[in-house]
C-alpha cells in the first residue's frame, strides 16, 4: 500500500477544487451533507512555486507576520537532491527572509522528473507529471529528487525514431482528435525537423546534448480566442486519459518569454515509447506558422531570431549595443504579433509607418564589402537582412504597418546610424534644409523669384549684341519640363542620341537665367513633394564650387556643401534620380577652358554618368 500519493493523481476533482479555491477563493457552494449555504474558507497561497521542488510549511519567526496569522508559506528549492525531517527544517521565509520555516506539511513538484521517499515508506514514489503534490506527515523524513525533464534517448537518431513512432501512436492521435471535435485547429508538423538544423541547433544551444531537445515532433495548437485555449490546455492536461502525461506547462501566454512569442508550452510524455513531445498551443491571431497565419510577412520574426540567436557579442561595447537594440527590436515585433501591445498602442506604430515605394530605402555604406565577407559578419549581414526586408516589404494591415515601422527605426538607428542617411525621403529633406538656408542668403533672388516673369527662348544660339528679332520664340520653362519628362518629340534628335541626358540654356548676362534656374528648382521640388518617384533638382552655382582641380568630383562636393555625409554617396548614387542644375557656366568658362583636359565636353568631365541624372 502506497503511504506517499500525489494527491492529484489520487483525486483529480479535489486537486481541482483546491486550485480554483486558491485562486478565486470564498466561493459559496452547497454544502453536500446539509441544506445550508456553505462559504468554502478561504485559502491564502503565500510565495512563489518555481519549477523543480516547493515545500508549503510554518515560519516560527516571532517578528514574522506570515507566521503571526498563521499562514503556511511556499518555499522554492529548485531541482536536486534534498532531504529533511518535518518538524526540523530551517528554510528561508519568503515573508520575513529569516531562516525560520521549521516545519513543512506539504510538498509540490513542478514541471519536474522525480522521485520521494518516506522513512516509514521506503519504497519511493516515482512520476513525471507536471505537477504532484504530497502530503508531509509530522515528524518523518523525506527524500526529494528532481530532475529537469529530460529525453530519454541513447542517440540523435534514437531521439528521432521515437519522436516519430510517438507521433504517429493512437494515443496522440486520440488526443489530436479530442481537441479537433472542439474546431480547435491542431497542426502536426510535416516531416521531422531538417537533420541539419537540429544538429547545429543542438550544439548550439544545448551543448550538444540531444536529449534536452523537445521539438523534433512538436504538434501546433491553435484556438480562435482565449477561453477556447484555456479548454484545449485543460484538455491536455487531462491526457492520463489517452495514457499521455502531461509533464512541463510553461505558461508563455500569460507571462512573457524572453522573445515575447505568446504560447503555451506543455511537454507531453508517451509512456509506450518514452519519449516527450511538444504541444505548443496558442491563438490563432498569433501564430506565424505558414498556411495558417493572418499575419504579413510572417517569417520576418523567426529570421530575424535566427539572425541573433547565436550572436554573442565580443568584440566590442557598440557591438553589444548592437544586440541588445537587436533583442529589443525582435520583442518589439513580437510585442506586435501576440499582441503585448494593444490595439491603440499598435495604431500608433502603424501610423509612423512610411513605404519604401515612397521614401526609398538606402542602403547601408557598410554593404560595400563583397559577399564572402558580408556572410562572415553577424552585424554586416543584420545590415544586409534588414536592408532586404526593408525593400520588399510593402505591408497593408495595421500589425504589418506597425512591424515596418518598428523595422525602419531601427534599421536608421542602429544600422545606419546619425551621421549616415536611412532613405532618399531623409536625404531630400536635407537637400531642402539647405536650400533654404541659401535662400536666406541670397535675398535678392529669394524676392525676384516671387515676382517671376516667365522667360522666352527660341532654338538658335545666342551671339552677344544681337538682340533677336525672330517670332518663334516659346516658353523656356514649359521646354524644360518637357525635355526632363523625356517627351521631346524632335525625330533627329532621338537618333543621334538615344537619350539627351543634357540641355544648355544660352542668354546674356542679366537676361534672368539665374532666377529661371532657381524658379525650375523650385517647380521641381514641389513636383517631388508631390510624388517621391519625381527627380530631386539640385542647383549648382559654379562660380560658387568650381575649380580646375575637383572638376570630376564637383557633384561630390556640391552635395557635400549641403551637409550630406560621404559615406551615404553611393547608396544614393544607387537609388536617387537627380536634375542638376547647372548656373553660370558662362562665368567660369575661361577657367574651364583653361584646363590642360582636351575634352572639350563637360558632361565627361564632371564625371556625371555617375549619377542617374539630367542637367540643365
Ligand atoms: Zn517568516
Amino acid at each position: 500500500m502506497r503511504v506517499i500519493t500525489c494527491i492529484c493523481c489520487i483525486d483529480d476533482g479535489d486537486e481541482k477544487k483546491k486550485k480554483t479555491s486558491s485562486r478565486e477563493g470564498g466561493n459559496i457552494e452547497l454544502g453536500q451533507d446539509s441544506d445550508i449555504l456553505k462559504k468554502e474558507e478561504e485559502k491564502a497561497e503565500i510565495g512563489e512555486t518555481k519549477p523543480g521542488i516547493n515545500v508549503q510549511g510554518y515560519c516560527a519567526n516571532m517578528d514574522c507576520l506570515a507566521a503571526k496569522a498563521k499562514l503556511p508559506v511556499w518555499v522554492s528549492l529548485g531541482f536536486g537532491d534534498i532531504s529533511f525531517n518535518s518538524e526540523k527544517t530551517s528554510y528561508s521565509c519568503p515573508d520575513c527572509g529569516q531562516s525560520s520555516v521549521a516545519s513543512i506539511v506539504k510538498a509540490m513538484i513542478f514541471n519536474s522528473e522525480h522521485s520521494i521517499s518516506s522513512n516509514d515508506n521506503l519504497i519511493s514514489v516515482k512520476d513525471k507529471h507536471y505537477q504532484c503534490f504530497y502530503l508531509i506527515k509530522s515528524g518523518l523524513s523525506y527524500e526529494v529528487k528532481a530532475k529537469k525533464i529530460r529525453q530519454h534517448a541513447t542517440s540523435l537518431e534514437d531521439l528521432i525514431t521515437r519522436s516519430e513512432n510517438a507521433m504517429m501512436d493512437n494515443e496522440l492521435i486520440n488526443l489530436v482528435a479530442e481537441l479537433q471535435k472542439y474546431l480547435i485547429t491542431v497542426v502536426k508538423p510535416p516531416k521531422v525537423k531538417d537533420k541539419i538544423r537540429l544538429l547545429e541547433k543542438i550544439k548550439c544551444d544545448y551543448n550538444g546534448d540531444y536529449n534536452q531537445v523537445f521539438d523534433v515532433g512538436r504538434f501546433t495548437i491553435l484556438c480562435d480566442n482565449a477561453t477556447k485555449l484555456q479548454t484545449a490546455v485543460a484538455v491536455m492536461k487531462k491526457a492520463e486519459k489517452f495514457n499521455l502525461i502531461v509533464s512541463e506547462d510553461k505558461d508563455f501566454f500569460e507571462r512573457q518569454s524572453k522573445t515575447h512569442h505568446r504560447f503555451h508550452n506543455i511537454k507531453l510524455f508517451v509512456p509506450k515509447h518514452d519519449v516527450y513531445v511538444e504541444m505548443q498551443a496558442t491563438l490563432k491571431n498569433f501564430t506565424t506558422l505558414e498556411g495558417h497565419t493572418v499575419i504579413e510577412n510572417p517569417k520576418l520574426s523567426h529570421l530575424f531570431y535566427e539572425h541573433i540567436r547565436a550572436w554573442k557579442p565580443k568584440n566590442s561595447e557598440e557591438e553589444e549595443d548592437l544586440k541588445q537594440a537587436s533583442d529589443e527590436t525582435l520583442t518589439k515585433i513580437n510585442d506586435i504579433i501576440c499582441e503585448w501591445i494593444d490595439d491603440k498602442g499598435i495604431q500608433k506604430l502603424a501610423n509612423r509607418y512610411k513605404s519604401h515605394l515612397d521614401i526609398g530605402i538606402l542602403k547601408p555604406p557598410q554593404l560595400t564589402k563583397n559577399e564572402l565577407e558580408i556572410n562572415d559578419n553577424v552585424l554586416l549581414k543584420m545590415a544586409q537582412f534588414v536592408y532586404e526586408q526593408l525593400c520588399t516589404f510593402t505591408p497593408e494591415k495595421m500589425k504589418g504597418k506597425a512591424i515596418y515601422a518598428i523595422l525602419y527605426e531601427y534599421y536608421k538607428r542602429y544600422l545606419i546610424g546619425d551621421k549616415n542617411l536611412a532613405s532618399c525621403a531623409d536625404f531630400a529633406l536635407l537637400l531642402q534644409e539647405s536650400r533654404k538656408q541659401e535662400m536666406e542668403e541670397d535675398i535678392a533672388i529669394a524676392q525676384a523669384l516671387e515676382t517671376y516673369i516667365p522667360l522666352q527662348a527660341n532654338k538658335y544660339p545666342h551671339v552677344d549684341g544681337e538682340e533677336n528679332e525672330k517670332n518663334d520664340t516659346f516658353d523656356c520653362h514649359q521646354h524644360v519640363i518637357k525635355f526632363l519628362e523625356g517627351k521631346e518629340t524632335s525625330e533627329e534628335k532621338k537618333s543621334e542620341e538615344q537619350k539627351r541626358k543634357a540641355m544648355i540654356i544660352q542668354g546674356k548676362s542679366g537676361s534672368g537665367k539665374s532666377i529661371f534656374c532657381r524658379h525650375l528648382e523650385e517647380i521641381l521640388w514641389n513636383n517631388y513633394i508631390n510624388d517621391s518617384k519625381q527627380p530631386i533638382p539640385v542647383y549648382i552655382s559654379f562660380p560658387k564650387v568650381y575649380h580646375l582641380k575637383n572638376e570630376k568630383d564637383i557633384i561630390l562636393q556640391v552635395l557635400q556643401g549641403k551637409h550630406i555625409g560621404k559615406e551615404s554617396m553611393n547608396a544614393i548614387r544607387e537609388k536617387v534620380s537627380f536634375v542638376f542644375i547647372m548656373d553660370g557656366f558662362d562665368e567660369i568658362f575661361d577657367k574651364y577652358s583653361q584646363s590642360e583636359n582636351n575634352n572639350k565636353y563637360f558632361y565627361d568631365r564632371f564625371h556625371l554618368n555617375q549619377w542617374n541624372a539630367k542637367v540643365i
